[in-house]
């Protein structure tokens, strides 16, 4: 398919067949067919949001090695990074999720390792919502275990929820993709909205293997889809695979975005760069306490960035920012 059909096609809104997909991001990163596609997205991206991007903020309950053993995260008990949990005080965790408010932050995601208590976790969530504005979003980042009480997350004042399939569930992680996808319809079914993404994308993954997982998050209707390379956490199996450069992330967040219906506004990545908006994010991260890809106990002085330094980079690119409430939750 020349690349001139696909912008048509694009621009017809017809959607795009997984051998077109495949095409797409069989494309070397830094081919002028490639950076047409970029151009393409970004200019999607633009379109659908009002040039208006978006900086959610995640905030770390706590810090524990996790059972659940993701090979990529820095809290697998296989990876062996950190041996003892602590968890936020409910004044601290309040304090940060205030700041992050004030600062700017379209939606406040707040997260915890896949083993933290139920219990304390919709305490605490409360807490902090009693302290927020009522109009800003909360997203829960939480483990499949929380699925079957999704009624009190929206009780506790969550709007939606983080939550993908990630690739190659199941082999690099303890966790079947069933569990996942029943996961996220339990959480769809008690109405929350679910953010999601193509994630950790590594080099060894195939085209096929993105594609499938890009076609798989837009059946999903998510508030945004988006793209996540893996970062690797030195010292562990993983890290011998090595690492996607930017570019290529920005091809897939790009190819991404072609491939989302239009009603999806939102289209993610990570980690925060302005190559990646170059590809068409117009979603990016903050994040304060723990971090599944720092080695950091408080992400902050590591690999997290704040507000202020995301909302720099969608300034250097020529994007505004949204001011309030998310636009991408707000539109489902
Ligand atoms: S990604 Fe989540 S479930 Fe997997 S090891 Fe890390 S904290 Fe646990």
């Amino acid at each position: 398919m020349e690349i001139h059909d696909i912008i048509k096609k694009s621009r017809n809104r017809e959607p795009f067949s997984r051998e077109e997909v495949v095409a797409m991001l069989a494309l070397p990163a830094d081919s002028l067919n490639s950076y047409v596609l970029m151009g393409e997205a970004a200019r999607i991206s633009r379109e659908v949001s009002a040039n208006r991007a978006e900086i959610h903020a995640q905030l770390a309950l706590n810090l524990a090695p996790c059972p659940k053993d993701c090979l990529f995260c820095s809290f697998a008990v296989a990876n062996g990074i950190f041996s003892t949990s602590t968890v936020a005080s409910p004044e601290d965790a309040v304090r940060q999720a205030r700041q992050l408010e004030n600062d700017g932050a379209n939606a406040l995601y707040i997260m915890v390792t896949a083993n933290f208590d139920l219990g304390a976790y919709l305490e605490m969530s409360k807490e902090i919502r009693r302290n927020l504005r009522p109009e800003t979003v909360l997203i829960a980042n939480v483990g499949d275990d929380y699925a079957s009480s999704a009624r009190a997350l929206v009780a506790a004042g969550f709007r939606g929820v983080y939550h993908a399939i990630r690739l190659r569930e199941g082999t690099d992680t303890t966790i079947s993709t069933t569990r996942r996808f029943e996961s996220i319809r339990m959480f769809q079914d008690a109405g929350l909205s679910i953010g999601t993404c193509v994630e950790p994308v590594g080099p060894e993954h195939t085209n096929e293997e993105v594609a499938d997982m890009i076609m798989f998050t837009a059946f999903l209707d998510p508030s945004f889809s988006g793209a996540a390379r893996r970062i690797s956490i030195p010292g562990t199996a993983m890290a011998a695979r090595g690492m996607i450069s930017e570019l290529r992330m920005a091809q897939i967040v790009a190819v991404t975005r072609l491939a989302m219906p239009r009603s999806v506004t939102g289209n993610c990545s990570h980690e925060p760069g302005a190559i990646p908006i170059m590809g068409g994010a117009n979603l990016l991260w903050a994040e304060v306490g723990a971090n599944p890809r720092d080695t950091a106990e408080r992400t902050e002085t590591g690999r997290g960035h704040s507000v202020a330094a995301v909302r720099q980079l969608f300034t250097e690119t020529e994007w505004r920012t949204l001011d309030g409430p998310s636009s991408f939750f707000r539109t489902r």
